[in-house]
């Protein structure tokens, strides 16, 4: 019985070592891809990404500006992508209007991905307004928790992280791996500024969350999201008066981003 066991732990051993270094190996081809893209456009990196992961490739957007120029780009181009955003059951009304009327311009559908418990079971379970008493939980239960279920049945994902909109992006590649969620990250707008995006989205007549233009550059859910006064950071309106600057979506689990200022879905 010792001894079959022993073997056992031998092979389990063995087969762990294997797939560790497979892993390391498809993470540094990723990288090199990543590198090697680092001159093409938003638009040749999508078709990139549809070719090489197929149906085994989406995109979680979250009505950002940024989000709006990739979907604009899968639309206008009919890029074969899956696409979905995280529901929280809190988003603003303007967005929900967006999210139809995106899919009402493109013909195309925005999946919606909701938490296991609604705003008013997760008061039950968890406590009123959890999101002014322990607002990493409630992320993780409505965004983080989701998303990690949605993203187990893909083998890449894309979302719209530019380098310049936190400390925790500047290295971003347009092709990494997302130690996190354990699969490629396709990010077709990483060397872009926010100057290009507003760019796209005006020359297009791309919609856009119109908060965007009553003093909200970076919208999230209504109880976390606020007005951003001149001069202030982009970011500066989610989790006001709290240390919480990410949702935990695009957080560098290395530990080397552990400061931010901070990002959308997208
Ligand atoms: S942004 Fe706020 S309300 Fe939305 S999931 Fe995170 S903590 Fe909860």
């Amino acid at each position: 019985m010792f001894q079959e066991f022993a073997m056992g732990s031998v092979i389990t051993g063995r087969k762990m070592t294997m797939t560790a270094t497979l892993e390391e190996q498809g993470r540094q081809d990723i990288e090199e891809t990543g590198r090697a893209l680092e001159g093409n456009s938003p638009l040749e990196i999508l078709r990139w990404a549809t070719d090489a992961y197929g149906p085994r490739l989406t995109f979680a957007t979250g009505f950002g500006a940024e989000g709006c120029v990739l979907l604009d780009l899968i639309g206008r181009h009919t890029l074969p992508i899956d696409i979905f955003t995280l529901d929280t059951g809190l988003l603003f009304p303007e967005t929900y209007d967006l999210w139809r009327r995106l899919e009402s311009r493109y013909g195309f559908t925005i999946r919606g991905v909701g938490p296991e418990l609604s705003v008013e079971q997760q008061a039950t379970v968890l406590g009123p307004e959890l999101w002014t008493r322990d607002p990493d939980q409630c992320c993780d239960t409505r965004k983080v928790t989701p998303l990690t279920a949605q993203l187990a049945g893909f083998d890449a994902w894309i979302t719209a992280i530019r380098r310049d909109q936190t400390r925790t992006r500047v290295s971003a590649l347009a092709v990494e791996w997302d130690q996190k969620f354990a699969l490629a990250k396709v990010n077709p707008l990483v060397r872009w500024t926010k100057r290009d995006v507003w760019a796209h989205l005006l020359k297009h007549e791309v919609p856009y969350n119109p908060l965007h233009d009553r003093g909200y550059p970076s919208v999230g859910c209504v109880p976390c999201t606020s007005r951003v006064a001149a001069g202030e950071h982009d970011r500066s309106g989610r989790w006001r008066g709290t240390a919480k600057t990410e949702c935990g979506l695009h957080v560098d689990v290395t530990g080397a981003d552990q400061v931010t200022p901070s990002g959308p879905l997208a």
